[in-house]
């Protein structure tokens, strides 16, 4: 490479490089070093595996967060170095202050931790606009509809849409081509199991996800899909649309990863085998595509299904809607109760079904603080966490 290849390069922080979505974002770095540095590489703990990662990519600092004063490290080293674009893959609220930090820096946003969303929406929209930076869904169902509604909105010139993420899909939602975001979902390991039979599932049982290969917290919340009702509140922020414009449907195939109906009636989708390096390379090109060398879709047996989701099978999907209605600091408080009750059911302090039992008490208490304070938010996400933790005690 020249010299000045190499300065062109998009220089990329990664932000739970050790995990799922970690992975998923080394594979597809590693494979085109033209046109990507990694200048950040942090996790929490995994020191050996994290120094494995960094020998490939020598111009990476490495931050373990999980270390004394390991989080001030990571915000200062996002501030200082100033990355083109930040993949967040953090697992769980910890995610929100470096997302934060990576949009004050001016970095770009390639956002997979769905808690920055959820506990902070309106905060981070508001603060990556006035940045005036791009953030990019790599949840996978979200990565779907931003990409649905760039191809298919008739929203003005779409070149000139094509500036700023952000801007571009509130223009998009607020323009009334769109009537539906419809999210899918596997529907995970119990789709099919009674009541009654929930209630005794184990550990074991709720973290063998039938189509997707995921992080232990995201797993659980797949089979309580609780992990669909973030996706919502998710949806409703990014897109800026209520949570009625928002249908989930159960797909078990997970191939279809979401649609978009349009005011004409016509629905489009977005397919591709369940491999989330689909949605992080979408993320580190956009908006060019390029081509991916990702094994492609056979159409020669393929059969979708799509199914109503049992919302009395799954309560975490109503409490979620509740919480979106309700706006405020409710969903911040939905996400820490089932962060709390999600890890206490791993650790077999509580059943599976306590799960939902546990978040719907939570969310009784009124969570109507100011949504752009940051200390409002962590300090109900504190009393979130405290108030679920007094409820699993008791058991
Ligand atoms: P994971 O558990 O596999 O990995 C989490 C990563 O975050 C690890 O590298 C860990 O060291 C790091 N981490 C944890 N706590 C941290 C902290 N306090 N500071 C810094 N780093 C920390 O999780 P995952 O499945 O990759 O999920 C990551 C995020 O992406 C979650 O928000 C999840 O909801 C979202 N997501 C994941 C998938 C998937 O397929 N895995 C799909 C969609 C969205
Ligand atoms: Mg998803």
């Amino acid at each position: 490479m020249t010299p000045a290849t190499l300065k062109n390069r998009k220089r990329i922080a990664l932000l739970g490089a050790t995990g799922s979505i970690g992975k998923s974002s080394l594979d597809i770095i590693s494979r085109d070093s033209e046109n990507f540095n990694v200048v950040l590489l942090a996790s929490h703990s995994n020191s050996d595996e994290l120094e494995k990662v960094s020998k490939q990519f020598p111009d990476a600092v490495t931050v373990l967060a999980g270390a004394e004063g390991g989080e001030e490290k990571l915000l200062n080293a996002v501030t200082q170095i100033k990355p083109d674009m930040t993949i967040n893959g953090i697992s769980g609220s910890a995610g929100l202050k470096p997302s934060l930090a990576a949009i004050n820096a001016g970095s770009d946003l390639a956002l997979a931790n769905k808690e920055t969303i959820v506990m902070a929406g309106n905060l981070v929209m508001h603060l990556a606009k006035e940045k005036n930076i791009n953030l990019i869904p790599v949840d996978s169902e979200h990565s779907a509809v931003f990409n649905l509604i760039k191809s298919y909105s008739n929203n003005g010139d779409p070149s000139s849409s094509l500036k700023n993420a952000v801007s571009q899909r509130l223009e998009a939602s607020s323009c009334e081509t769109i009537n539906e975001i419809i999210l899918t979902a596997s529907g995970g390991p119990f789709r099919n199991l009674s009541l009654k039979e929930m209630e005794k599932v184990t550990v074991e049982d709720a973290l063998s996800h039938p189509t997707w290969s995921m992080g232990k917290k995201i797993t659980i919340d797949s089979a309580s899909m609780a992990n669909k009702g973030l996706e919502i509140i998710e949806a409703c922020v990014l897109f800026n649309v209520p949570p009625e414009k928002i249908k989930v449907v159960i797909h078990p195939q997970s191939i279809v990863h979401s649609m978009i109906r349009l005011l004409s009636g016509v629905i489009y989708a977005q397919m591709s085998k369940p491999d989330m390096r689909h949605p992080v390379h979408d993320a580190l090109y956009w908006p060019h595509i390029k081509s991916s060398m990702l094994e492609t879709l056979n159409f020669d047996s393929l059969s979708l299904e799509f199914f109503k989701p049992d919302t009395e099978k799954f309560p975490m999907l109503r409490l979620a809607r509740d919480a979106a209605k309700n706006g405020r600091l409710y969903p911040c408080a939905y996400n820490a109760a089932n962060e709390i009750a999600a890890a206490a059911f791993i650790e077999n302090k509580i059943g599976f079904l306590d799960i939902p039992r546990i978040t719907e008490k939570v969310l009784q208490s009124d969570w109507s603080g100011d949504i752009f304070n940051l200390d409002e938010i962590l300090n109900a996400d504190t009393l979130a966490r405290q108030i679920a933790n007094s409820f699993i005690n008791k058991k």
